[in-house]
């Protein structure tokens, strides 16, 4: 194994080095080190959290700058506050030898006076998050256009989060002289272009195979109809009693609504997205790492950061629309060499992208059945007298103890265990004692999707003249109600109102949702309508999908903000000796 010592860093940080107690360099930094140190290049890295890479440009960069010169050198952008203060913190001890050299941190979210003033003190390298950088440039409180080196941290999470614009902004504001170091842990084709676009010939190194997952996860899918998908994690989650689960939505609002759903369930469960206070965020985690909270319900921009390693269960409530991002999810199970399980709830028109996920990260999926009601009150059963047998007596009873016996007199042992099982068990008993099977496929589930729920046909006062299409005007009442894509179907927009349609199961959510919706002002009005539906039958017609742009009011009134803030990222160190 190559010592520290000869890759070419210099006195003031291998004496760092050996302060932090790193004994060898782990394979990012073998690689960086040298490539950096020896030439001014460009430099494309694949890399995961956690390999060692902010050593691996911080060291190079650190050795590269002037300190004696206060001029801005080195700029380091990163997706988020928590990872700019992480970085931050890791290059100050990485430079404690070397004097007059002021790294200094700047993201959204705290004072700028106070961050303005550092920047004025000298600071030779800024770490920065991609908002508050373009911000502080366009004030002209810091000055980048003498840098010499850019580096991009977790340059696909910057991209995932919507940065492209604010990153090229900011590099035209740098000189075209410059070596540029993006780290990446996935290369999607919007990283390859950043890279072709803003970089010249960049040497390329991977650590680990390309976008590949840990091989320490078992892959399952579990295939339900479109509307079963809560009540199946809920199952997944009974029959997973010790669970400690991190669960993926797609947007803020799913995140939302199934964390609040699962609350009111009787989970312990928490919310983790880009609209919640830093505060909020600070707080969830905590009770997380606790393991106060056992399913962390979490967008996948919010939930990178999350740091805690002995997630059982990644539950893929919706699967993401891009592969990399089912790799980050599933990486946050199984790690520290333990295993996980990586689980996802699939609709039958879905399962294509199993395929495509099984092809990118090279590991099959086990298709697993969600388990029938008397299942899970077998599981819950036997959980329910392991914990019995495990609980520890609590010696305060013992005063109390004769006059339990009076109350517990002539109950036999095999009459008392049943009667203290079934303070607990007869819960999940009534709940699921017959329960329908939830798998797709099944007989019941064809019954159901034949149409035994009936359609029902809406009057809405909104059309055309709002500035809907049939597209939008859907996702704005899919949204409202928080139901799925195919749940809303035959939607004819007219010029001031329009129709649609949902199973009659759920009338009475849409009627409510919408007695008391105000937008932009104006009333939102529904009715049950009785002009039958064009082509007559109850089978939902696949909507078109080529019909014109998305409408103004769904897509301001009730989207959240874009967050831009959420997740710090691994702190756990692995993939070396
Ligand atoms: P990173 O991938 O940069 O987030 O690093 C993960 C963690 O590993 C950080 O806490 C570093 O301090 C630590 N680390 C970095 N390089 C080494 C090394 N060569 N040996 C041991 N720990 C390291």
């Amino acid at each position: 194994m190559t010592p520290f010592s000869t890759l070419g860093l210099n006195q003031p940080l291998l004496d760092a080095i050996s302060d932090l107690g790193f004994e060898n360099p782990s394979e990012v930094q073998e690689k960086a080190i040298p490539i950096l140190l020896e030439k001014e290049k460009d430099l494309v890295a694949l890399a995961q959290t956690g390999t060692g890479k902010t050593a691996a440009f911080g060291f190079p960069l650190i050795q590269k700058i002037h300190a004696e010169s206060r001029t801005t050198q080195g700029l380091i952008l990163s997706p988020t506050r928590e990872l700019c203060m992480q970085i931050t913190n890791e290059m100050q001890l990485y430079s404690k030898y070397v004097k007059g050299l002021n790294i200094v941190a700047i993201y959204g979210g705290a004072s700028i006076t106070e961050q303005a003033k550092k920047i004025k003190k000298g600071a030779q390298i800024v770490v920065a998050t991609p908002g508050r950088m373009k911000d502080m440039i366009g004030r002209g409180i810091v000055d980048i256009s003498k840098i010499d080196y850019c580096i991009l941290d977790e340059a696909d999470e910057m991209l995932n989060m919507g940065f492209y614009e604010d990153i090229k902004d900011i590099l035209s504001n740098t000189p075209q002289e410059k070596s540029t170091w993006l780290f990446s842990a996935t290369m999607p084709k919007e990283v390859a272009a950043i890279a072709k676009k803003f970089m010249h010939k960049p040497v390329e190194i991977t650590v680990g195979e390309k976008n590949v997952g840990a091989t320490t996860v078992q892959h399952e899918y579990y295939v339900v109809g479109g509307r079963d998908r809560y009540p199946a994690l809920k199952r997944l989650a009974d029959a997973n009693p010790g669970i400690f689960s991190v669960v993926f939505c797609r947007t803020k609002r799913d995140t939302q609504r199934v964390a609040e759903k699962l609350i009111e369930d009787g989970y312990n469960a928490g919310a983790l997205h880009g609209d919640l206070s830093q505060n909020q965020r600070d707080l969830v985690m905590n009770a997380f790492r606790k393991k106060q909270i056992q399913m962390l319900v979490a967008t996948d921009v919010a939930a990178r950061g999350i740091d805690v390693d002995d997630i059982t269960h990644v539950i893929n409530y919706q699967l993401p629309d891009e592969i990399e991002t089912y790799t980050h999810r599933s990486g946050r199970t199984g790690r520290a060499g333990k295993s996980g399980i990586s689980m996802v709830i699939v609709t039958r028109s879905e399962l294509r992208k199993i395929k495509a996920i099984e092809r990118k990260i090279k590991q099959d999926f086990v298709e697993e059945k969600i388990p029938t009601g008397i299942e899970i009150c077998e599981i819950q059963l036997y959980h329910l007298a392991r914990n019995i047998k495990e609980t520890k007596i609590n010696n305060e009873i013992d005063g109390y103890l004769p006059a339990i016996n009076d109350v517990l007199e002539g109950i036999d042992r095999d009459e008392l265990i049943k009667k203290i099982v079934s303070v607990e068990f007869t819960r999940f008993f009534n709940y699921y004692n017959k329960a329908r099977d939830l798998n797709s496929g099944t007989a019941e589930d064809k019954g159901r999707s034949g149409g035994n729920d009936g359609s029902v046909r809406y009057f809405i006062n909104i059309g055309e003249r709002d500035g809907y299409d049939w597209m939008s005007l859907k996702d704005f009442i899919r949204d409202s109600l928080g139901l799925d894509k195919d749940d809303v179907y035959k939607v004819d927009t007219k010029g001031s109102f329009s129709f649609f349609n949902t199973d009659a199961a759920f009338t009475p959510l849409v009627l409510e949702t919408f007695s008391d919706l105000n937008v932009d002002g104006r009333r939102i009005n529904v009715e049950v309508s009785n002009k039958p539906d064009r082509g007559g039958g109850k089978r939902k017609r696949r909507d078109r999908k080529n019909s014109g742009g998305r409408g103004r009011k769904s897509s301001s009134s009730f989207k959240g903000k874009k967050g831009k803030s959420g997740h710090g990222r691994s702190k756990k160190f692995k993939g070396f000796v």
